[in-house]
Parts: structure tokens; C-alpha cells; sequence
């Protein structure tokens, strides 16, 4: 059978299975040192073909990791562009090299990263890719990788291969594959490719970080012995800056309403109330929350409340053993300023 889509490819051409060596920017990721472990297993079944790996803005300490992992060869992409991540360039530079160096099977890492490039390299290279696959191996009849992943909600196992088309690719969640040993006696070859680029698609402007990342790092609301909590009368996502920079000041936690968690502010992890969690702490800080009785349920065991609403007739300001009526905005950042000041 052949392909009616594409022309076809000589197939003894590729050889190899090769890995792309995703990193922090000080280390390799896990999940690409277990590919190198699984690509030299799949290389041993191929008749010891080589394994090789691609690294993009990365360091010769870290292609020499990976040579201590398993790889024979690593390709570092050198071009400056490639410094801050953009999927289209890393995906067109990744793709050139495989395309030079031609290995059989290409394996990428399933994160998120890995995800999107991976889609894109199948397709500038007009080749297959399975996603997600829990294992890999060879057909002993035709030499070609059996992509194997869950199916039908994972009730069925599928085996999927890319018999017409060369590389074949798959990407593997991490921790599927052990990590292989260490061997710092290990020899391979470190090779430096200045890849040009032929235009950019996507321009870099700047990066921030997402104020849920924020609100992650602290402790979860049912262990705190401060929580301050926000709610519609924020805003937007944000309104939690501050509550995030106060709670932080109080050794404390940020919590969220129904309505907070609806608009996207903050996860349901952090919603308080009958839907939420019930929590007890020392001091709940409830900012722009109106104090449903639904939202009431999960905070009334709290020692002391205090309310920041702009709305003097809000029930949380009956409720509450303190209240600042008026704008966070406003309130907010003379709260904090205060509570530095009275510290330092
Ligand atoms: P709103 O009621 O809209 O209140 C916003 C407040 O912000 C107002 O008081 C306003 O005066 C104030 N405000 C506005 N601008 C400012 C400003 N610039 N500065 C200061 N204050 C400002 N809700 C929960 O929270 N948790 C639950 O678990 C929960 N479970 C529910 C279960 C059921 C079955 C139902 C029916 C409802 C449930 N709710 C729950 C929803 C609840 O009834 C309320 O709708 C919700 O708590 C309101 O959220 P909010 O206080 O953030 O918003």
C-alpha cells in the first residue's frame, strides 16, 4: 500500500531514534533523559542504530547529560532568536535538523511544551505522531514503531504506526518510561548547528506571570490561621494581586467566593462556603464579597471577620466584627503600607 497523500520516501535513508531534550534552562527535563532510556532500547531492537538527541538554547553541560543518559550524538541549535520559547521558530528549527540528520523514530517529551511543538514538527515535516503514548515498541516483522496509548475513554489499548511516512513520531507523558542510569563514562559527540530562522511568525513581547500561580503557592484555605478572600467586587484577576501581597504580609492564605472562582479569578480549590470548603481560621479578610448566606456557611466559625466593601449595607459588614467601608483599591494598599511600616 502507499501513501496517495504525499510522495513517497526511501525509508533506508532514516536511521536512528532520536529524542528532543527539553530543559529549564539550567537542566534537562526528566521526561527527556526517560525517552534516551526507551530511544537506546528501541535502538538496540533496531539492530543498534544510534540515538541522538536536540537541544534548543541549551548548554554543552546539558547535550553532555544527555550523552551520560544515553544519546551518542546532540545536536545544539545555536541562534539567539531562540533564547525565550516561541512554538513556531523552536518547532522550524527542530524540524530542519531532524530533517538533515533523518532519524527513524523521534520522540518528545508529552508536556506542555512538548504538546504543541510536536504537532507542529509532524506537520512541517508532513509525518504522523501519536500523542500520549504509555508504550513503545517494534514490529518484528517490519521494523516500524508500534505507538501504543489508551483509547475509547482507556477502556481499549490502540497500536498506531506510521508505516509511509519517516520520522516516526510519538510523545510520552513523563514518568512512563524509568529514567536510565547515569553513566558518566559514556562517550558521544556534541554537535553545534546555527539554524536560520527564514522569518518570524511569532514576536516575543514580554512575560508575566499569572497571578493563579500566585495564589497556588500559598497554602491551601483550610489550614490557614489567616485567609483573605476575594469576590466580585474585585474586579477582575486582578484585584488578587494585592490580596495575594496582604496575605503573604499575614502569614496567611487567599480564599475566593462563588462568584470570584465563576469569572476565572481563582480556582475552586480556594472557593469558601456550602459549594467550598468550611474553614475556621483566626482572621477572614473578606474583600468585595456582599456575604451570602451561602458564602456565610463556610466562614462563620472564623474567630474574627472583617469586611472591605465599598457597600455600607452589605450583609458581610453586618456580620462582621470589623469593617472598612470604601474601595479596595484604595484600602488595600494603605493596609499593606501600614503593616510594613508598623514592622520594620
Ligand atoms: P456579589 O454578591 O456580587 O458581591 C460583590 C460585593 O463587592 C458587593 O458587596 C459590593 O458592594 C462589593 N464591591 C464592589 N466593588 C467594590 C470595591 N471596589 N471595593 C470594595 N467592595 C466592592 N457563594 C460562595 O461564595 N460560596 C459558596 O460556596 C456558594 N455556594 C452556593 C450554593 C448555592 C446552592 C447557591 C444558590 C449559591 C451559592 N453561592 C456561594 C453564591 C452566593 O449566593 C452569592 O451569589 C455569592 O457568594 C456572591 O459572591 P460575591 O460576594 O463575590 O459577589
Amino acid at each position: 500500500m502507499t501513501c496517495k497523500l504525499w510522495p513517497p520516501i526511501n525509508k533506508e535513508e532514516y536511521k536512528g531514534v532520536w529524542v528532543y531534550l527539553e530543559h529549564d534552562g539550567s537542566k534537562l527535563k526528566d521526561v527527556s533523559l526517560e525517552l534516551l532510556g526507551k530511544a537506546r532500547d528501541l535502538a538496540a531492537k533496531r539492530g543498534n542504530s544510534n540515538v541522538g538527541g536536540i537541544l534548543v538554547a541549551g548548554t554543552d553541560e546539558m547535550a553532555q547529560e544527555a550523552i551520560y543518559h544515553g544519546a551518542d550524538k546532540v545536536v545544539v541549535i545555536i541562534n539567539p532568536e531562540l533564547k525565550v520559547y516561541t512554538p513556531y521558530e523552536y518547532a522550524n528549527a527542530i524540524a530542519k535538523v531532524v530533517a538533515k540528520y533523518k532519524p527513524e523514530i523521534f520522540l518528545v517529551g508529552a508536556t506542555k511544551r512538548g504538546r504543541e511543538i510536536a504537532a507542529f514538527i509532524a506537520n512541517i515535516l508532513t509525518t504522523g505522531i501519536t500523542a500520549d503514548c504509555t508504550a513503545l515498541e517494534i514490529d518484528p516483522k517490519t521494523g516500524d514503531l508500534m505507538q501504543i496509548r489508551p483509547t475509547f475513554g482507556g477502556t481499549q489499548m490502540a497500536t498506531i504506526k506510521t508505516p509511509h511516512r519517516r520520522p516516526q513520531m510519538a510523545s510520552v507523558r513523563p514518568g512512563v518510561f524509568p529514567k536510565p542510569t547515569r553513566d558518566v563514562n559514556r562517550k558521544g559527540e556534541i554537535i553545534h548547528e546555527t539554524v536560520e530562522l527564514n522569518g518570524r511568525k511569532t514576536v516575543f513581547l514580554g512575560a508575566e506571570r499569572r497571578i493563579e500561580r500566585d495564589i497556588a503557592d500559598l497554602p491551601p484555605v483550610e489550614s490557614a490561621d489567616v485567609v483573605v478572600a476575594g469576590g466580585r467586587g474585585l474586579g477582575s484577576a486582578e484585584g488578587f494581586k494585592l490580596l495575594v501581597e496582604l496575605a503573604k504580609l499575614l502569614n496567611g492564605t487567599v480564599g475566593a467566593s462563588l462568584m470570584a472562582v465563576r469569572a476565572g479569578w481563582a480556582p475552586h480549590t480556594r472557593q469558601v462556603g456550602q459549594t467550598g470548603k468550611t474553614i475556621r481560621p483566626k482572621l477572614y479578610i473578606a474583600v468585595g464579597i456582599s456575604g451570602a448566606v451561602q458564602h456565610m456557611m463556610g466562614i462563620q466559625e472564623s474567630k474574627y471577620i472583617v469586611a472591605i466593601n465599598s457597600d455600607p449595607n452589605a450583609p458581610i459588614v453586618q456580620n462582621s466584627d470589623y469593617a472598612i467601608i470604601g474601595d479596595y483599591k484604595q484600602i488595600l494598599p494603605l493596609l499593606i503600607e501600614e503593616i510594613k511600616r508598623v514592622r520594620s
